[in-house]
């Protein structure tokens, strides 16, 4: 069971205009949640309270009902998923999937990473692909492999921030299409920020609307489809 409950969240930087307003949104456990606005209007200011990286001025944040507010990103369990550039380009794909095993030193035998890493990689469809190197991967497989990461270390959910925004066209229809497939097979709760309609509409079970810090709507997008 992953939930994340956000209860009248509020930041502000310094004394100015709240970054995010009183915004509450409910994320329930397996679900594939967008969080869409204009550029500005608070999408990674939100998702970096949520994994940590940024001190909530007021409100509460719950993980699993628990309150997280004063945890550090390594006791919330949650990972950003980052595009390409955050794999090592020297290590292997089974390495690549490995390494936030091999940094819990001591933590884990060989054979429970290597059992680990075939699991992952398995649900993911990288299993033919271990010994391979990033280069030789397509956008696809290195997308995968960024979220094989995150499953070995059992995380509660995945955070995405814009990650299709410096990809062409075609590479980017085909990332969606991936995101989406492997989001609903594996099931883990996901949080995809972005600023893009296409990928509002068609990624995920519900859109959060957000303006100006202040969320403007929650809704599926078929009931943001059929709005006059
Ligand atoms: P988005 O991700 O939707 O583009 P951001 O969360 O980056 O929006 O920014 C929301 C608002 O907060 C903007 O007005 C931005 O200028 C401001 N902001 C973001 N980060 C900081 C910061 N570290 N210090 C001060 N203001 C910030
Ligand atoms: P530790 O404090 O144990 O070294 P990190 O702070 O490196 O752990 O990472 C904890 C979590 O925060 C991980 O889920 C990681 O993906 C995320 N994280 C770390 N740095 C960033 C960053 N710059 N932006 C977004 N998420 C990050």
């Amino acid at each position: 069971m992953s939930s994340i409950e956000l209860n009248h969240i509020v930041k502000k930087y310094g004394d100015g205009f709240p970054a995010i307003n009183d915004v509450s949104l409910d994320i329930k456990d397996g679900e594939f949640v967008i969080l869409v606005g204009p550029s500005g209007c608070g999408k990674s200011t939100l998702l970096r309270m949520i994994v940590g990286l940024e001190d909530i001025t007021s409100g509460d944040m719950l993980i699993n009902g628990k309150r997280v507010n004063d945890l550090a990103p390594r006791d919330r369990n949650l990972a950003m998923v980052f595009q390409n550039y955050a794999l090592y380009p020297h290590l292997t794909v089974f390495e690549n999937i490995a390494f936030p095993l091999r940094l819990q030193k001591g933590k884990h035998t060989n054979e429970e990473i290597s059992a680990k890493v075939h699991e992952a990689s398995e649900m993911l469809e990288l299993d033919e692909h271990l010994d391979r190197k990033p280069a030789n991967l397509s956008g696809g497989q290195r997308q995968r492999v960024a979220m094989g990461r995150a499953i070995v270390r059992e995380a509660d959910a995945f955070l995405f921030d814009e990650p299709l925004s410096n990809l062409d066209a075609k590479l980017r229809g085909q990332m969606r299409t991936e995101i989406a497939r492997m989001q609903r097979r594996l099931g883990i709760t996901t949080v995809y920020v972005t600023h893009d309609q296409i990928e509002a509409m068609t990624l995920g079970d519900k859109v959060a609307v957000l303006k100006k810090g202040v969320l403007q709507q929650v809704a599926s997008p078929r009931e943001l489809y059929e709005q006059p």
